[in-house]
């Protein structure tokens, strides 16, 4: 799950991480409201989105009056803002944030993520703040500094004074970045979080170091367990599909193609979008209907499919382990009826009760096609697509 930068912040200052002072706005007044507040001289005006490259979009703007405050939040807020990280269709600014300007002497890059290869926290720093770190890695890997953490000790000082002396930091910065480094880590570990990105950390006038961007992405699994950071999604951020396929415990992600595929166990999916290129077309969407495929579920899956309106055909593929074949096959019967199906449905399914299974979706009336095996499952659902056309 991600959450705003101003969200970001909020949570991070809450561990002692040092961030400018700020406020979220949703309209131009407000806006200036809250940079009459803050008190200027300087302030910047930043669009709220999930991605990054927010500055060279035009979604972040140094200001030096309330009027221009609230000029540019009047033109901010409702723009659709397209940077490299949105995709195409941009992503419509609804908020944003106003913040005190900073004076920057230098810009750096600080980020905390989980190394699978290590599995350990990695600190990963450089002195090319601003700058995107896959590029960076890409061009001058050199210039990246790298710690693990031992999950046994935590970070320590002489973690963070390694990097601190890698980035060249001296004097009383120094001691700004140990404590901002160690209260980073508290904040990565404390909120499960899978990565922080500070980008830039900026080193200030006063000597001093400071967050002036934060990236926050959590672990999904161990949301569960805090609540708080659950009640910052920002709904609007997401596929709206995606959302009420996670409301009925479905593992969905849309893709471009035209075949719609309703399948139990992520591996049987990832085959199934396979073999559906092998036979030259491609998958409207992965969709893991899990061990549990009741009929509600089966159901919610195809109503989520068909809202698709690329979706051309469906192919069911369940192997019933722990499901029985003619349970699920009373699902998707159920379920065809109900969301008055308009597309070809190719269904194969395997397992126990398998052959009850098959007359039941004989039985039905429906125009359902059954399959004996995979590859004969992609061949005529792709088949029946070409034929409707
Ligand atoms: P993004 O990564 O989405 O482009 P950032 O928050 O990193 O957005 O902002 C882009 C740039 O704008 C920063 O690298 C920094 O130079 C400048 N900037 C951001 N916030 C401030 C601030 N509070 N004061 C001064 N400059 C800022
Ligand atoms: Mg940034």
């Amino acid at each position: 799950m991600n959450i705003h930068e101003y969200q970001a912040k909020s949570l991070l200052a809450k561990y002692g991480v040092a961030v400018p002072r700020g406020h979220v706005a949703y309209t131009a007044d407000e806006a200036y409201k809250e940079a009459q507040a803050l008190g200027g001289p300087v302030w910047v005006v930043k669009a709220q989105i999930h991605a990054g490259g927010r500055g060279k979009a035009g979604g972040v703007k140094v200001v030096k009056s309330l009027d221009e405050v609230r000029s540019t939040a009047q033109r901010m807020l409702g723009m659709t803002l397209v940077t490299h990280q949105t995709g195409p269709q941009g992503k419509a600014v609804k908020r944003i944030y106003i913040e005190e300007g900073c004076d920057i002497k230098r810009e750096l890059y600080l980020g905390m993520l989980i190394d699978r290869t290590t599995s350990r926290v990695t600190v990963m720093a450089s002195t090319e703040g601003g700058m995107e770190i896959e590029e960076v890695a890409a061009k001058t890997p050199e210039k990246i500094l790298k710690v693990a953490i031992d999950p046994a000790t935590g970070m320590q000082a002489f973690h963070a004074r390694q990097i601190a002396f890698g980035l060249g930091l001296e004097g009383k910065q120094v001691a700004t970045a140990v404590k901002f480094m160690l209260s980073m880590f508290d904040a990565f570990t404390a909120l499960d979080a899978s990565v922080i990105e500070i980008n830039p950390l900026v080193v200030t006038g006063a000597g001093t170091v400071m967050a002036l961007d934060a990236k926050v992405n959590f672990d999904d699994n161990a949301l569960f367990r805090h609540a708080d950071v659950e009640s910052l999604r920002d709904q609007d951020e997401e596929d709206p599909t995606e959302l009420e396929a996670g409301r009925h415990g479905l593992n969905y992600i849309k893709l471009d193609g035209s075949i719609g595929c309703m399948v139990n166990g992520a591996g049987l999916a990832m085959a199934t979008m396979d073999i559906i290129k092998l036979y030259g077309s491609a998958p409207a969407n992965f969709l893991d209907v899990g061990g549990g495929a009741t009929r509600e579920r089966v159901t919610a899956a195809f109503k989520i499919i068909l809202s698709d309106p690329n979706v051309e055909g469906i192919l069911v593929n369940i192997f019933g382990g722990i499901m029985r074949c003619d349970v699920i096959a009373e699902g998707v019967v159920a379920a065809a009826r109900e969301v008055s199906l308009h597309v070809p449905l190719v269904v194969r399914l395997e397992g126990t009760n398998v052959a009850l299974g098959k007359k039941i979706l004989a039985d039905s009336g429906l125009p359902i096609t059954s399959a004996d095996n995979l590859a004969d499952a992609a061949e005529k659902v792709v088949r029946a697509v070409k034929e409707a056309a």
